[in-house]
């Protein structure tokens, strides 16, 4: 599970994140939707402890992710902050691929160097989870000769080697030919529909949201301004810039 307590982001005068509260239950599917700059990816950065909020709390399976253990602060590299940050995985829109690593080698450096597994194991893994998205005819490939659908199920694969219990989905079609935008959501709707992990999903394919989620958070100028059953979001917005929203999309 995760709970935002009064969760905010600033850059020098900027405010991002402007006083998030948030509880999402484990195994739930949220999709993130709204305009652009409204802060939906600076969300998912603090929640991938990317970033650290400026002020309030974040907590992941009720331990509060900035602290050493004993609840004093924590920096990036804390034992306790890497135990919470192993929970989560995050596929990201540009792939962010290792450039000199085949598929194979970018899916097992994870297991190899965070995890500590030996090597035959960690490729009999990364086999396994890029056979699962489609991939295990191109384990030796580099991503420079791979389609961005291809690589953006490198990424996938990459991310759930980890048997992360929340993924971070930001904007993962949006780089993609029109062509590949179908294959990628599908995967996505096979692992929200497996209910064994909470989904993250910010996106602007708003049918697949409509379809494949169970939660709409829209978000407008840094804070969640709708919150709602995604059927009745879709159907029957309430929020004025909600309702603005997605009749300029659709
Ligand atoms: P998009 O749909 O375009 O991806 P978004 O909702 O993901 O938008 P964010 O990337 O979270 O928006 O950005 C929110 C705001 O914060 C933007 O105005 C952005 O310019 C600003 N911002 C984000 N990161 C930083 C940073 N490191 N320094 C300064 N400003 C930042
Ligand atoms: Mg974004």
């Amino acid at each position: 599970s995760i709970r935002l307590t009064n969760v905010h982001k600033r850059h020098g005068d900027l405010h991002i994140i402007r006083g998030l509260d948030l509880d999402i239950p484990a195994g739930q599917t949220v999709a993130i939707v709204g305009p652009s700059g409204s802060g939906k990816s600076t969300l998912l950065r603090l929640l991938m402890t990317l970033d650290r909020p400026s002020e309030g709390t974040i907590e992941i399976d009720g331990a509060p992710m900035w602290t050493d253990g004993q609840g004093q602060p924590a920096t990036a590299d804390s034992a306790h902050v890497r135990a919470v940050r192993g929970k989560i995985g995050m596929v990201f829109q540009q792939f962010n691929l290792f450039p000199h690593l085949t598929a194979l080698g970018n899916v097992i450096e994870a297991p190899m160097y965070v995890q500590g597994l030996a090597r035959a194991d960690a490729e009999k893994l990364g086999r396994e989870y890029l056979d699962k998205v489609g991939l295990g005819d191109k384990l030796d490939a580099y991503p420079a000769q791979l389609s961005g659908g291809q690589k953006q199920r490198v990424g996938i694969a990459r991310a759930l080697v980890m048997r992360p219990e929340i993924m971070l989905f930001d904007e993962v079609t949006s780089a993609l030919d029109p062509e590949l935008v179908g294959g990628i959501l599908q995967i996505m709707r096979e692992l929200s529909a497996q209910r064994t992990m909470t989904m993250l999903i910010v996106t602007h394919q708003m049918k697949f949201a409509e379809q494949s989620s169970d939660r709409t958070l829209f978000f407008d100028g840094g804070r969640v301004v709708e919150d709602a059953p995604s059927d009745r979001f879709f159907s029957n917005p309430r929020h004025p810039r909600a309702r603005q929203f997605l009749q300029a999309v659709i």
